[in-house]
């Protein structure tokens, strides 16, 4: 299985104002390379941050741009889903994931056309003793975080069914969906552009990246 293509964008700006406009700051699209975006702001409500996705194919084209022509093409998108406000970002970060070394590309591992036909019915079957986890494997979120976790429970269930163990706790009940996907989080972004006179590059920028 190979890993899909994505460039993931953050654009921060001093307030979330697109909710003045009761807009969520969801938007999907089919033109554009940002096809999907949602409202990373954080809990406290500022500053105000739009995470974008660009995949598929508009990551492939896009990742042999360069940052600049990126930054013009995000900022474009979002101010056609959200207002010329959107156009001027404090801040930007982006990261494509095919770049990175040791995960080269997301979100997961995906099947070729056929693959699901031929091979899927074997991704969860254990061969003798070993069982198999992963997000690959799961049956709910998929390529997730959450069937990350929930792949793991359901292997843990098969090997304690196994070795004939009592029933399970009610923290291991198997492919039970968890409630969010993942979007959220912190991590280290490997570049950022900080959106000045310049378009400087400010290299090893800790920024609010969802995942
Ligand atoms: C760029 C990117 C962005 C993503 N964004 C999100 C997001 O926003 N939200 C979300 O929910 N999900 C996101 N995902 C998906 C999520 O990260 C994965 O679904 C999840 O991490 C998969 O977990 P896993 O345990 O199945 O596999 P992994 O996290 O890949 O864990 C497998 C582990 O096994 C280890 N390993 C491999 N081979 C061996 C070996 N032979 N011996 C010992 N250890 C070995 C690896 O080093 C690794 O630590 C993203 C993924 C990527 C790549």
């Amino acid at each position: 299985m190979a890993m899909g293509s994505v460039i993931k964008v953050h654009c921060l700006y001093d307030t979330p104002f697109w909710r003045d406009m009761g807009l969520s700051g969801q938007a999907t699209s089919d033109t554009g390379p940002v096809g999907t975006t949602f409202d990373n702001s954080p809990a406290s409500g500022a500053p105000g941050v739009l995470v974008g996705f660009i995949e598929g194919d508009e990551a492939r084209r896009w990742a042999r741009g360069t940052p600049r022509e990126r930054y013009a093409a995000v900022v474009a998108d979002l101010a056609r889903y959200f207002g010329a406000a959107a156009a001027a970002p404090r801040a930007y970060s982006e990261q494509t994931w095919a770049e990175e070394e040791y995960t080269r590309g997301g979100y997961a591992g995906y099947m070729p056309p056929g693959g699901w036909m031929a091979y899927g019915a074997e991704l969860r079957a254990p061969v003798g003793r070993i069982h198999w986890a992963g997000t690959e494997t799961a049956t709910v979120w998929n390529g997730y975080m959450d069937g990350a976790v929930s792949s793991g429970e359901r292997a843990a269930m098969e090997v304690r069914a196994t070795l004939g163990a009592p029933a399970a706790s009610p923290r291991c009940r198997g492919t039970q969906p968890l409630a969010a996907s993942g979007y959220g989080a912190v991590e280290t972004a490997d570049s950022a552009i900080g959106i000045g006179d310049g378009l400087s590059r400010v290299d090893g920028a800790r920024e609010m990246i969802g995942g």
